[in-house]
Order: structure tokens, then C-alpha cells, then sequence
């Protein structure tokens, strides 16, 4: 699941390429839009809606994509190789003089009304990388369902646009809590939605979703993808476990002593298995 800064940045590569140019190629292998005759009309710009993106077209339209698990847009200059997987994985191309897009693997390409855009994106909550960022209302909505693990509810886009697996683990642990504490017990909700917009702004120009502010290789990260390693805090080794229900269900890390409240059975150990963060995080610093 690709994080809102990947998508950010995917946009802005495409809009480097494809605004202000005519599309002299264009090419939807999806059944619903194979037939779309959309070379001769100019590219007016590309942009990113939490991990959506919308390529907006001449005429009043948008080609509406996302990348969910495995898709790629890659952008090729005029000549070049395209690398990004077998031709049968292509599901869009876009040329133009400048150069041409090819999107591997996409779950979702779709052709519809500018106008309509929102019948695309309209469910999503305030974007964290959006112009129209809106963190009182991102703390609303998450507050809106107060029983619902946080890192699930971090998770849900309609709370707000662009959180992946990697920033809900880093989050939760910035917060000192597990990712199955309950959102109501969030000892401050608000800092946590305003870390969760620095950590994507800081990283929407770099590689790496990096949230320790170290970018040596293996050292990116405070939980994400460090089962059974030390914690770079505390040295306790980091654990993991399946969250949600499949086939919505992600993988959760976390530090059993630098973060409390609930874990699941079968994580034994945790000092703090059953805890709940008691009133304003139990003295613990809550978020960093
Ligand atoms: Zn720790």
C-alpha cells in the first residue's frame, strides 16, 4: 500500500512531463475505456488526492488511477526503454513529445467528468498533503468512531487521505501507544493528526517514509519492518502481528515497553498487554 507521499510524489513526476502537453498517444487497456479517443487533447495537469491521482485533461476530463498494492506510473523520455514490467501488466499510456507514462499494474483506472471527480475522491477525509489540509477536521472524523483501534482508524482514508502501513506503525509509536489502543484513549488526537502531516511534508520530496530523521539504510524507522529487532529506544525487541480483518488486515509492529495499551493474546510478554494509557499518557510523552 503505497503512503500519500509516494502518490505526491508520482504526481508531481507526471505533471513534470505532462502538463501543458498535447497527448499524441494514449492508450487505456482497461474493457471499459479501450475504445477512448483522447490523443489530440492537452494534459492540463496532474494531482494527487490522498493516494489517488488525477490526471485532468483538455475538454473536461480526468483519468482517475490508484496504485493500491503493487501499481506504478513510470515516465519514459522519447526513445527510452520502458522497464516497468511485462507489456501485459501496461494498463495506461500517455505520450506526448515530452515524454510519455506508462502505468504498470493499476487497480483502478477510470474515465470520468471533471465534474464529477468527486464521486471518485469525495469520500476521502482531509488530504495531509492537500492545499486544502484540514486538521481540526481529520481530529473530528477520527474522534467520530472513539472505538476503534487508532492505527485502523489512521488507516481508514475517509478520516484522513494519505496514512499507508508504514506511517500508522511509526505513529503509534510516536504516540506511545500500541496500534490497537483505542482512538478515545489517545491521550492527545490532535498531536498525533499534526505529526502525522509533518512526517508525510518532510518526506513528500524523498524516498523512504523516513520518520527518525535518520536515512541510513535500516535505520529509517522506529518499528516498521523491525520484527524481532531492538527497539532503537529502549532495546526491546520489536513484535508483530496481523491487525483488522482479512482480507483487510495489514501487519502491525510495535515496542512492547515504549508503547501501551491493548496487544493481541498470543504476544505474550508485554508488560503492558492490557494496559490502557491512563490520563494524559500515564506520564509517558505521548507523541515526539
Ligand atoms: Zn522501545
Amino acid at each position: 500500500m503505497p503512503e500519500g507521499d509516494s502518490v505526491y510524489r508520482a504526481a508531481a513526476r507526471l505533471h513534470d512531463t505532462l502538463a501543458g502537453q498535447v497527448l499524441t498517444s494514449a492508450d487505456l487497456r482497461v474493457p471499459a475505456h479501450a475504445t477512448a479517443a483522447l490523443a489530440g487533447r492537452r494534459v492540463l495537469e496532474v494531482a494527487p488526492r490522498g493516494k489517488h491521482l488525477l490526471t485532468r485533461l483538455e475538454g473536461g476530463l480526468t483519468l482517475h488511477t490508484h496504485l493500491r498494492m503493487d501499481g506504478r506510473w513510470e515516465v519514459y523520455r522519447p526513445g527510452e526503454r520502458w522497464g516497468g514490467g511485462p507489456a501485459w501488466q501496461i494498463r495506461a499510456v500517455l505520450g506526448t513529445d515530452r515524454g510519455t507514462a506508462v502505468g504498470y499494474r493499476l487497480p483502478v483506472v477510470e474515465l470520468l467528468r471533471t465534474a464529477d471527480e468527486q464521486r471518485a475522491v469525495g469520500h476521502l477525509g482531509p488530504d495531509l498533503l492537500g492545499p486544502d489540509w484540514d486538521p481540526v477536521e481529520a481530529v473530528r472524523r477520527l474522534r467520530a468512531h472513539p472505538g476503534r483501534p487508532v492505527a485502523e482508524a489512521l488507516l481508514d482514508q475517509r478520516n484522513l487521505a494519505g496514512i499507508g502501513n508504514v506511517y500508522a506503525a511509526e505513529l503509534c509509536y510516536l504516540a506511545g501507544v500500541t496500534p490497537w489502543t483505542e482512538v478515545g484513549q489517545l491521550p492527545f488526537p490532535d498531536r498525533l493528526v499534526e505529526l502525522a502531516r509533518e512526517l508525510l511534508d518532510a518526506n513528500r520530496l524523498r524516498p523512504g517514509h523516513i520518520t527518525t530523521g535518520d536515512t541510513r539504510r535500516g535505520h529509517q524507522h522506529w518499528v516498521y519492518g523491525r520484527a524481532g529487532r531492538p527497539c532503537p529506544r529502549c532495546g526491546t525487541l520489536v513484535r508483530t502481528a496481523r491487525q483488522g480483518t482479512p482480507p483487510q488486515d495489514r501487519v502491525a509492529y510495535w515496542c512492547p515497553y515504549c508503547q501501551r495499551g491493548p496487544a493481541p493474546a498470543g504476544s505474550a510478554g508485554s508488560p503492558f498487554r492490557s494496559a490502557r494509557p491512563g490520563p494524559g499518557g500515564a506520564g509517558r510523552p505521548p507523541v515526539r
